[in-house]
């Protein structure tokens, strides 16, 4: 049996981490014999998806793949603890002021709207936490947070700020909640920052804060790199994080030259965690000894390395209550052929991901204001009777907007709140002359890519 225990797991860690790909295979067989004997014990989903199947299972190819959509119709039988129900879990969520605290006294619960934008709800238990925390100290801790970052960090007494969205039960925001509520020093050096501000508020909080860690949207961080080139914003962290989307090589040169440390990037979603981390080669390594990563093409079959695929599969290996196992992630990615030389043994991953872009509109006195694609994202997506959205820049004064309401939702009631909500933030970024376009049809596809993007500009 697998065991939980912190030490274990991070000397298990560290040992895997170089140790090679017939270790790595070992560690993954014996974990996924484990978790799919667990979920067709205590999963009514998963018994019943693996009826007639082998009884143990050492290859994942032997298993059906499964979506998110699929899990969250059935949640209920999905989850493997009684006590935990659609319904209860929704209700919580629907409470802002539990963010960061525990469904059921023990499961740390976050939604996501993922790329392909059908709604998740995910949840996590103590086995999940325990990995996650053991596994990022062993490895990121030993490769990002060198003599020198450490020495930076105590400096400014840990003081670190985030720029994520921060109205909702989200990944990272539940994370960093969770954090601050444990002891009253981490609330006094951590610190959120919501992307929703205008800009000159956030490069203000943050000139205030002076991190010595200072994490974000990729998009995020490259904006506010701007403002520190331009004078605005003066800080000096040691480490700066790049989370939730991918770094282009224009942006990690950007953030590079005006922060003087180059952007650590990690590979994370809901459903794995963290899935990879990037070495001081600028590698994304994953940690497929927890999170089984398959990249295949349309129909399910693997690539080979090198290859793009058209989506992944993703098995979380250390989640018990709310078993993930092949689930479909839209995620276009290739593995690296080659090992990495920097002796990090486990796969190199390359990610295409979220394409969202900056938009830039005139302001009534002619001046330029970004709008950044995730802020748009908290706003609109967080607005009740939301399923899903697409917000495009047709005119660099116009702003048009996608809506798929809730099955339920009052269609009027959300267009005018969301209509509302997002004029409210674009007079607050200076750009009240903006105007706003109901579109009449549906959020849909690119139809070249195939990818859901929801925020991009057409203005040419
Ligand atoms: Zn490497």
């Amino acid at each position: 049996m697998t065991s939980f225990n912190p030490l274990s797991i991070a000397f298990d860690a560290w040992r895997v981490t170089r140790g090679g790909s017939l270790l790595l295979a070992r560690r993954q067989q014996e974990r996924l014999a484990e978790l799919v004997a667990f979920a067709r014990a205590h999963s009514r989903f998963y018994a019943e998806k693996y009826r007639g199947l082998p009884e143990t299972i050492t290859n994942a190819r032997q298993l059906p793949p499964v979506t998110k959509l699929e899990l969250m119709e059935h949640f209920d039988e999905v989850v493997t603890d009684p006590d935990v129900r659609k319904t209860g879990v929704e209700a919580f969520l629907a409470d802002q002021s539990t963010i960061g605290q525990a469904y059921l006294d023990r499961y740390m619960v976050w939604t996501t709207s993922g790329t392909t934008g059908t709604p998740g709800i995910f949840l996590e238990d103590k086995a999940w936490d325990t990995v996650i925390t053991a596994v990022n100290l062993t490895r990121i801790g030993l490769e990002w947070y060198t003599p020198e970052v450490i020495r930076g960090m105590l400096k400014r007494g840990g003081m670190t700020a985030a720029v994520f969205a921060g109205n909702g039960h989200f990944l990272g925001v539940s994370m960093i909640e969770r954090q601050r509520r444990s002891r009253a020093s981490r609330a006094r050096s951590m610190h959120l920052i919501p992307v929703t501000l205008p800009i000159p508020e956030i490069v203000q909080r943050l000139n205030e804060l002076q991190p010595a860690m200072f994490s974000g949207y990729a998009s995020a961080l490259a904006l506010l790199a701007q403002e520190q080139l331009a004078g605005r914003l003066k800080i000096q962290p040691s480490i700066v994080v790049s989370s939730a989307e991918p770094l282009s090589d224009e942006n990690r040169a950007l953030i590079q030259q005006a922060f003087g440390v180059p952007p650590r990037n990690n590979y994370s979603c809901s459903e794995g965690g963290v899935m990879g981390y990037e070495c001081h080669q600028g590698n994304m390594h994953l940690n497929t000894d927890w999170v089984l990563f398959e990249p295949v093409d349309e129909n399910y079959q693997p690539v080979t390395p090198g290859q793009f695929s058209s989506r992944v599969l993703i098995t979380n290996l250390a989640n018990r209550v709310m078993p993930i196992i092949r689930y479909e992630l839209g995620d276009r990615v290739s593995l690296d052929p080659e090992p990495c030389n920097c002796g990090i043994t486990l796969p190199v991953v390359n990610v295409e991901g979220r394409t969202d872009e900056i938009l830039r509109f005139e302001s009534a006195n002619g001046q330029t204001i970004p709008v950044l694609p995730l802020a748009l994202w908290a706003i609109i997506k967080e607005t009740p009777g939301v399923l899903r959205f697409q917000a495009i820049q047709t005119a660099p004064g116009a702003l048009k907007i996608r809506l798929e309401t809730k099955p339920f939702a009052d269609r009027v009631e959300t267009w005018d709140k969301v209509e509302a909500r997002v004029r409210e933030y674009l007079q607050k970024q200076g750009l009240g002359n903006v105007t706003i376009i109901r579109a009449t049809e549906a959020p849909m596809r690119d139809p070249k890519s195939g990818k859901f993007r929801n925020v991009w500009t057409e203005k040419g």
